[in-house]
């Protein structure tokens, strides 16, 4: 049974990779998050997965009026800061006695770059121009720390519906509200540490604030927060803050 699982995960990442949804690291990587998810949690925690992955990637190739139509391919660096704590909580149910604590924790991960990731593509979409957390006043479209009215309302439902599947799948549908609310406050925390600690960077060349560190054939600068804390890492921590929170309740009560 789990031999094949792993045969069908290898066949997903090769087509991600085929269809250029991912680089050929970020295939490997997507392999080995699925592989972490399918060993402990069966076609259950792949199914979770695969709902992630296909949501997120299917809503990230919506058409958009603010962004051009994104094709982006992801590499390893992003798969991991997605999927890696997941799969990492995942595979800690070996170490632990309690599995019930290990899934709580693995769906809660799952469901904070659910949220984070349609939080993004709905603010960007469908929010209009956000409002900065830190520098209290409308930025552009898309910077890190910044919020929507509407992408709020999509990070609460991109949780909500991993934590619902996932509770149904691996909880006999128990814990799907903690969860929510974990995943939720990861992707709030995501939006906070992006504001404060995340570095930026700008173009030289034409002004413009980005996240990328080359931008008109030039290399960015780092204008503000922690250099080499970027959005990846950000998102690793995203994914760290809602299983930690799901964790405290799950031991308060
Ligand atoms: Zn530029």
């Amino acid at each position: 049974m789990v031999i094949l699982l792993l045969i069908g995960v290898a066949l997903m990442a090769y087509v991600a990779y085929r269809y250029e949804t991912l680089t050929i690291g970020g295939a490997w990587t997507a392999f080995l998050v699925g592989a972490g998810i399918a060993i402990p949690f069966s076609y259950e925690g792949l199914l979770l997965l695969a709902l992630f992955f296909i949501g997120s990637t299917l809503f990230g190739r919506l058409p958009t009026r603010t962004f051009k139509r994104e094709t982006e391919v992801r590499t390893a660096g992003q798969v991991f800061a997605n999927g890696g704590v997941a799969a990492l909580l995942a595979f800690s149910v070996f170490l632990f006695a309690d599995d019930e604590l290990a899934k709580i924790m693995f769906i809660s991960a799952l469901a904070a770059a659910n949220s984070d990731t349609w939080a993004t593509e709905g603010g960007r979409r469908w929010g209009g121009r956000p409002y900065h957390i830190r520098i209290n006043t409308r930025t552009d479209t898309g910077r890190s720390g910044a919020i929507t009215p509407i992408g709020t309302m999509a990070a609460f439902i991109g949780s909500g519906l991993i934590a619902i599947f996932g509770s149904f799948l691996l909880l006999g549908g128990d814990w799907m509200f903690v969860m929510t609310i974990a995943g939720f406050t990861g992707a709030m925390a995501d939006t906070a540490i992006g504001a404060y600690l995340q570095e930026e960077r700008k173009c030289m060349r034409c002004n413009r604030l980005t996240e990328d560190t080359s931008h008109c054939g030039h290399n960015t600068q780092i204008i503000r927060g922690i250099p080499g804390f970027d959005n990846n890492k950000v998102n690793i921590a995203c994914t760290i803050v809602a299983p930690l929170f799901a964790m405290a309740i799950f031991l308060l009560v």
